[in-house]
């Protein structure tokens, strides 16, 4: 059966302040050792079409950009002069209210360059909303990119990975065709074509080269570590209110950031 790994990115920039902050050079490196190494790198429509024509390729990636950082529009020149692609997926209330988030007309521009879907409204957990709030976040945030870049929106992905099985119903229901979650592990062709629903290994700060290169080959070591600190986050995920979890989630990988640090040196 034919797998493959998509990869999860945020923002390019060189601040301490985000964890998913990936510098310039770090991406440039990442993308460019895809291509070398003959992977076809694409955003979630290529997979669509893709899929129904059962034709995944061997070395195949899907990479997405979430939130809507004024540095995707970089990352999306970056990728089409090497040929690769992405799906940028957009909050509209970053874009519209926070300084650093892209702009309407360099979200036209991201367009011409790649495909972009939602993010939802506001950013908030899906999963946890109640029905008309849920029909808000994913309607209202795709007629809005959809009035802005005058093309469908028919992709997004679930802030925060909360994703349940109704706010796919809600999703496909209203015209959305595909989903990005947050699970870091492979993703089986067959169940994606059925599921439409895209795991994604999430690209974090420091990463070294070693660590980016495991992740794209889904070395079982690098996912089942990853998947081991998304079951002990997942089940603070489900007791504590979200405010308290960012913090939790933050010690968190700060605690494991030094262990790795004192151990094999990856991220
Ligand atoms: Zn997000």
């Amino acid at each position: 059966m034919r797998r493959f790994i998509s990869l999860m990115y945020h923002n390019l920039g060189s601040g301490q302040e985000n964890r998913y902050t990936v510098s310039e050079a770090t991406f440039s490196q990442q993308i460019r050792w895809l291509i070398d190494a003959g992977y076809i790198v694409e955003g979630f429509p290529e997979l669509a079409r893709r899929l129904v024509c059962q034709d995944i390729p061997s070395r195949y990636v899907v990479l997405s950009f979430d939130d809507g950082h004024r540095s995707n529009l970089h990352a999306a020149e970056i990728l089409r002069s090497t040929g690769a692609q992405a799906t940028f997926f957009l909050t509209h209330d970053y874009c519209r209210q926070r300084a650093d988030f892209l702009r309407d007309d360099e979200i036209k521009d991201l367009a011409s360059l790649c495909s972009v879907g939602s993010h939802g409204l506001s950013h908030a957990p899906l999963s946890r909303l109640g029905m008309p709030q849920l029909r808000s976040e994913l309607a209202e945030s795709r007629a809005w990119l959809e009035d802005l870049i005058g093309k469908p929106v028919t992709t997004f992905s679930a802030p925060g990975g909360f994703i349940s099985p109704a706010v796919l119903r809600l999703a496909w229901s209203l015209g959305y065709t595909m989903a990005g979650n947050s699970v870091e592990w492979w993703n089986e062709a067959a169940v994606v074509a059925r599921t439409r629903l895209v795991n994604r290994v999430t690209i974090r700060q420091g990463m070294a080269l070693q660590s980016f290169i495991r992740a794209v080959e889904g070395a079982p070591s690098y996912l089942i570590g990853r998947r081991m600190r998304a079951s002990v986050l997942g089940l603070v995920k489900r007791v504590v209110p979200l405010q308290q979890y960012e913090r939790l989630s933050q010690s968190f990988y700060q605690a494991a950031a030094a262990l790795t640090q004192q151990g094999r040196g990856d991220g």
